[in-house]
């Protein structure tokens, strides 16, 4: 145990991953560009294929592998979700690819979320299958009913809680214990969560994977994955995510690690503005359901708080039944809120959501139109007037 593992969580953000002393003083660690790497002797090339080969991957060899910089933000992340080693890769989804293919082979089975972020539902069904990897979708309702669903072939359980679009809560530690007595290989996507407010290791979780994009960097200005592993699972993700390509960029491994900086003070605000908006639509007449876990009132809100130490700014909204015509005059003119993709920066951001395409174990039958909101950093009242223009937009358009 490293000293730092005794401060909290606030004071470990601070002071993980950097070591001025050995970089003459200066407060961040420096961002090493770097493809090659010198070897002095035939005797010390042949120490790094050692290193490699035993799976301690202690030694830089090639910079896709990573060099100090990476194995900064791999140890900050690592020791904030009490895992073994981490694995940086290019972006979140890279991290989840390297990760469900370092343990699924052609004849296993995947037991997959069927809420799960889309592009991970696209590798599946589009790649996974092509190597011969049998997937089935289940109920993220499930629970430790989950155990009705192995196969003797079942290798990999993949988690994501809340999940996307619909932010249904997972029971992770009972979908963990029917995996471990099995020993089914768990796979979470936390990036919900951010390692400040669900740490998917303490709960059995043998990988937990972060789009870094999100949160951790916090900003809106890079890519970048990664993926926390146990001791056991951490040689199978390393090799995967260094034998597929997966490695990230020095500029935007040292950016991640600059803006999980300030994770503790971002995160509570992200949570605070978006439990305004989310009561504050919870009233309105033209909403017919929030979707967000962190109030009392939502069904997955006992396990969130059985589980979870916080919550994020990402929550969803259904609409009453309203014209496509009413919908778009809302969204698209909407001057805080902006529609894009992604989420986790400083700024509010807003998608309208397809969900009953995506879904196949638990359809999507809400009648009504229905949006994801990121709550960003603005002050929660000009957001709400924000809104209610939008409202009125749609009024206006009937
Ligand atoms: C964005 C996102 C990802 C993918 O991360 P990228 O860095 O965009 O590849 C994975 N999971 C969730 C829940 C996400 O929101």
């Amino acid at each position: 145990m490293k000293s730092t593992d005794l401060f909290a969580r606030d004071t470990q953000l601070v002071h993980l991953g950097r070591d001025p002393a050995a970089n003459h003083g200066i407060v961040n660690p420096p961002v090493y560009h770097a493809s090659t790497f010198i070897f002095e002797s035939v005797e010390q090339l042949l120490e790094t294929r050692r290193d490699r080969a035993s799976g301690a991957f202690e030694q830089f060899t090639y910079g896709r592998e990573g060099t100090p910089t990476t194995r900064a933000l791999e140890d900050a992340v690592t020791r904030l979700e009490g895992g073994y080693r981490a694995v940086v890769t290019s972006c979140g989804l890279g991290a989840i690819c390297a990760s469900l293919t370092a343990f699924l082979s052609a004849g296993d089975h995947l037991l997959i979320v069927d809420s799960l972020y889309g592009p991970v539902r696209q590798f599946c069904d589009e790649f996974l299958i092509k190597f011969g990897v049998q997937v089935t979708y289940y109920d993220p309702l499930i629970g430790a009913d989950i155990a009705h669903l192995v196969q003797p072939n079942t290798r990999v359980i993949y988690l994501e809680s809340p999940c996307s679009l619909t932010f249904e809560m997972t029971d992770v530690p009972a979908i963990a214990k029917v995996a471990r007595a099995r020993g089914i290989t768990t796979i979470m996507d936390n990036t919900w969560a951010s390692p400040l407010c669900f740490r998917p290791l303490e709960h059995g979780i043998d990988v937990s994977i972060h789009a870094a994009t999100k949160y951790i960097s916090g900003h809106s200005d890079l890519m970048l994955g990664i993926a926390v592993c146990t001791e056991q699972s951490f040689i199978p993700v390393k090799k995967t995510a260094s034998g597929s390509g997966y490695c990230g960029g020095p500029d935007d491994v040292y950016m991640a690690l600059r803006g999980m900086r300030t994770l503790g003070v971002r995160m509570p605000r992200h949570q605070e503005t978006a439990t305004v908006l989310a009561r504050w639509l919870q009233q309105r007449p033209e909403v017919a359901r929030v979707m967000y876990p962190a109030l009392p009132d939502d069904p997955g809100h006992a396990i969130w708080k059985r589980d979870f130490t916080g919550a994020s700014g990402l929550f969803g909204a259904v609409l009453r039944p309203c014209s496509e015509r009413q919908f778009a005059a809302m969204l698209d003119h909407l001057e805080l809120f902006q529609m894009g993709y992604s989420w986790g920066g400083f700024e509010s951001l807003v998608v309208p959501t397809y969900p009953s395409t995506l879904r196949s174990a638990r359809p999507w039958t809400e009648p009504g139109p229905s949006l994801r909101l990121h709550a960003g950093l603005e002050d929660p009242d000009d957001l709400i007037r924000d809104l209610e223009r939008g409202f009125q937009r749609l009024a206006a358009a009937a």
